[in-house]
């Protein structure tokens, strides 16, 4: 290694499993693949830690541009305190497409074709629970500091949920995070929660039936409001975070925003989380313009949330891209 040393804390504390890969993070699709296509079979999962060191190996002046990683605004300078762990703190369950709504703006699209799932389902793709078990065995979960982040759809709709909860509660971890579209309330959710092992983090995006439609194709509204006062109930400042996802020409405007801030507050909840459509994040911005106004929705926002006493939250890509291209 030679030049300046690069590090990235994704790269040495997570591991993300989709649908057809297992790669390193969730943010960036471009980044480092460990499995690719990957569909169940039986592998070795021994072979990540030496995967994970063959990534790292090219964080230097010199090979940088050799890695997936190059250009990545996650990737930093590596400090003296710098360690590469030989376990992943964190790991992201995100195996299959199956979903009981169809939000307009959905990343999966093409990969769950459109269609809704009303019932419980398998992944079309693989299990996940020989994958998590196998993960154990090998000694690649961080046991007592493990994040576990479930995700995609509502997770009820995948049948081994339940069973995947249980399994990483027997193995060791340190706390769940779930991220649901929330139509469907589970009580292992809200005992989670009240027991401070998980938190909780869904998309309304609106505060009404017909706008909730528009973006969900599903009229699952009052269900969702329902189920969030259920899962706060209790909770002086629950473990729960409510995102407001700027979809153009539907939620773009102040006076929506507005409404689902005070429904926020309403309902007992104290984060809320503004977040640009996807088009907007991951696309060429050479090519690709944000509508100028959303920089005036994202102020609003942030100086209501100040008002209402609500915490507010924002990945810190979006704010830099607001920063970059809006203000
Ligand atoms: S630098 Fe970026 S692409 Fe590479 S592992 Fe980290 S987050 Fe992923
Ligand atoms: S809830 Fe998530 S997975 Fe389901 S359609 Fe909406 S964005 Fe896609």
């Amino acid at each position: 290694m030679s030049g300046e040393l690069y590090f990235c804390d994704e790269l040495n504390e997570t591991l993300t499993c989709y649908h057809d890969k297992i790669t390193s993070c969730c943010s960036n699709p471009n980044g480092p693949i460990y499995f690719d296509k990957y569909d169940g079979s039986k592998v070795d999962f021994e072979i990540l830690r030496q995967k994970k060191l063959e990534f790292f190996s090219l964080f230097d002046e010199e090979n940088i541009k050799n890695s997936p990683c190059y250009g990545c605004f996650s990737l930093r300078k590596r400090k003296p305190e710098d360690v590469i762990n030989s376990k992943f703190k964190q790991i992201h369950v995100s195996h299959w497409t199956h979903c009981n709504c169809g939000c307009i703006y959905c990343a999966r699209m093409d990969d769950s074709h459109g269609k809704i799932t009303y019932r419980k389902a398998k992944s079309e793709y693989y299990d996940m629970l020989p994958v998590v078990k196998q993960l154990y065995k090998k000694d690649l979960l961080d046991r007592e500091n493990l994040i576990v982040c479930i995700q995609g759809g509502d997770i009820s709709v995948l049948s081994e949920f339940e069973k995947l909860v249980k399994e990483f509660f027997k193995q060791g971890l340190l706390k769940f995070h779930f991220l649901s579209n929330n139509i469907i309330y589970q009580p292992i959710i809200k005992k989670l929660l009240d027991a401070n092992k998980g938190t909780f983090c869904t998309s309304l995006d609106c505060a009404s039936r017909d706008i909730y439609y528009k973006l969900k194709r599903v009229d699952k509204f009052d269900e969702c409001v329902k189920n969030l006062r259920k899962y706060a109930k209790g909770h002086s400042h629950p473990p729960i975070t409510v995102k407001y996802i700027v979809i153009e020409n539907v939620n773009d405007n102040i006076i929506e925003m507005k409404k689902f801030l005070d429904l926020v507050v309403y309902m007992g909840i104290k984060n809320v989380e503004f977040m640009l459509d996807n088009k907007y994040v991951f696309c060429d911005h050479s090519k690709v313009s944000i509508p100028k106004h959303y920089g005036n929705l994202y102020f609003f926002f942030k100086e209501y949330c100040e008002i209402s006493g609500l915490k507010f939250v924002i990945w810190d890509k979006v704010e830099s891209l607001i920063n970059e291209y809006l203000l």
